[in-house]
């Protein structure tokens, strides 16, 4: 059964500390806007160190003795999968608010809910699942390796995936046992704070999965400085991503970064280019181009650059940007700044416009509307080539061999995702494995893949590995238990 929303209801500016809703100790709260119309349409909490500390609190206690920390992992796994049924029966609700709240496509958000709920399936079947180890030692002796939770496990996202990124991070630091203390981006985190009525109303015990909202430079400094943490991790920017780091360092604690990405999907000249097109549009439109696995870069085999950029050509001038509505394909960018950003790019690309869409004469005049574009060819030095773009905007760049495309392929500060296009099945493997990357599509292009599928980058993309059962065991430890009973 799939809930019909009757109309939209919206959260309250409240944070969830201890299974209890509560306004900003300050009662302070800060206005949202939908990226449809760009007006303000609802409020969430403004919070400070103070509520911060108060989510701590109470994920300690309930990390420490509490409810929580006498569930077997057997029962965690069967209230994450409650909570996993609760999800996938509110989809259309939770999709309907996070189309109106981060201005996505309304059947985007419909699969990032159903991504949100398979995250809470995947992991509530896999917490019993994570088995220690014995070591053969002396005689006398047995050696068993544990995988312990971290602790309390300090969370940051951003606003592109609100709903889908709290799936991923909540849900494996969950099933190993954590407790949680979650920030959302203050840009889109609505879909974010129903989740966290949903698990209040699946059964988590208190203080198990705390939310608390407001600024970066404020709730999100104070959580990623707060001494009560054991463990933090943190999706968004790489800007933000070093100052992180270093808090984390201050602390002895570790942290996992999920940050950008220049993704490249290399198109040789024996490439089924039909077969490709999909991917290669897609890869840039989906969600706006706000998306850290975008495709943001084709490189092009030279003999097939005429012939692909007349293709990417006529599917890009059909693009239009419009309303989140049932047909939409790309919808309006999350903010007035990320406009303007995207914007300049285009503005100051440095190469030839191949082609570019429009935005649709009905889409409300205050929203962050962009006409998404495609340039080459794109020199591999430039900016446009090598900066994340963050937006509907594709470079072409042309390359003559295999050595050149691996040679530009890797040849940015980022290695997140990357897709090799060819029928040649020795190429497929050479040019996969030579990629500075977490993740490789061989004739396609998952954008980050299934929730099953290890997820992560290297270099300025970030570090650590989250989805799959590789989350499961960055959100664990290892303790080694020798008994000498000989
Ligand atoms: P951002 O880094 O500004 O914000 C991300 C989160 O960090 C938000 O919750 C924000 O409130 C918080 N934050 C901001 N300043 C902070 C501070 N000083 N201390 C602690 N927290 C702070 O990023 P953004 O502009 O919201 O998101 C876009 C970027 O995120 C892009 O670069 C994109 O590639 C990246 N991203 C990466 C992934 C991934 O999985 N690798 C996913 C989504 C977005």
């Amino acid at each position: 059964m799939n809930r019909k929303p009757d109309n939209l209801t919206l959260p309250q500016p409240l944070n969830l500390i201890g299974n209890v809703w509560v306004p900003a100790g300050s009662g302070r709260s800060m206005p949202v806007l939908s990226p449809i119309d760009g007006a303000p349409f609802t409020e969430i909490a403004d919070s400070d160190a103070s509520d911060v500390d108060a989510a701590v609190s109470a994920a300690r206690a309930a990390f420490d003795g509490g409810d929580w920390s006498r569930l077997t992992a057997t029962e965690r796994g069967r209230l994450l999968m409650t909570y996993a049924r609760l999800i996938a029966d509110n989809i259309e609700a939770l999709a309907q608010l996070e189309t109106r709240d981060n201005g996505k496509p309304i059947k985007q958000a419909r699969a990032d809910m159903v991504a949100t709920a398979r995250y809470f399936e995947f992991y509530g079947g896999a917490a019993d699942k994570v088995h220690g180890e014995i070591i053969p030692f002396l005689n006398g002796y047995d050696v068993a390796v544990h995988r312990e939770p971290y602790g309390v496990v300090g969370a940051i996202i951003p606003w592109n995936y609100p709903a889908q990124i709290y799936g991923r991070v909540v849900a494996a630091a969950l099933a190993m046992g954590n407790t949680m203390v979650l920030k959302p981006a203050e840009d889109a985190c609505l879909s974010v704070l129903r989740l966290g009525e949903l698990a209040v109303e699946a059964g988590f015990p208190p203080g198990a999965l705390n939310i608390v909202t407001g600024r970066g430079e404020v709730a999100g400094k104070a959580l990623s400085e707060h001494r009560g943490l054991d463990f933090l991790t943190f999706t968004g920017s790489p800007e933000v991503g070093v100052m992180i780091q270093i808090a984390a360092a201050r602390n002895f604690i570790p942290c996992t970064l999920e940050l950008g990405g220049k993704s490249p999907q290399i198109v040789f000249d024996d490439a089924d280019l039909d077969a490709a097109l999909p991917y290669l549009v897609n890869a840039i439109v989906q969600n706006g181009g706000q998306t850290c696995s975008a495709g943001s870069r084709v490189l092009v085999q030279r003999g097939i650059l005429d012939k692909l950029s007349g293709l990417l050509a006529k599917r890009f001038a059909e693009i239009e940007a419009s309303a989140s509505g049932e047909e939409a394909l790309l919808g309006p960018l999350i903010s007035a700044r990320q406009k303007k950003r995207v914007e300049t790019y285009i503005s100051e690309a440095g190469a030839p416009l191949i082609a570019q869409g429009r935005i649709r004469a009905d889409a409300p005049p205050g929203g962050f509307y962009v006409a998404p574009a495609v340039f080459g060819p794109v020199d591999p030095a430039s900016r446009l080539a090598q900066e994340e773009v963050f937006g509907p905007v594709l470079a072409v760049i042309p390359f003559d061999d295999e050595a050149e495309a691996i040679r530009i392929a890797n040849g940015t500060e980022y290695g997140l995702v990357a897709a090799v296009w060819t029928r040649d099945g020795g190429r497929q493997q050479r040019v996969a494995k030579a990629m500075r990357c977490g993740q490789v599509y061989i004739n396609g292009f998952g954008a980050g893949g299934g929730v099953e599928l290890p997820f992560g980058g290297v270099r300025k993309s970030g570090h650590g590995r989250e989805k799959g059962f590789a989350a499961l065991y960055e959100f664990s430890q290892i303790k080694t238990i020798v008994n000498n009973h000989g």
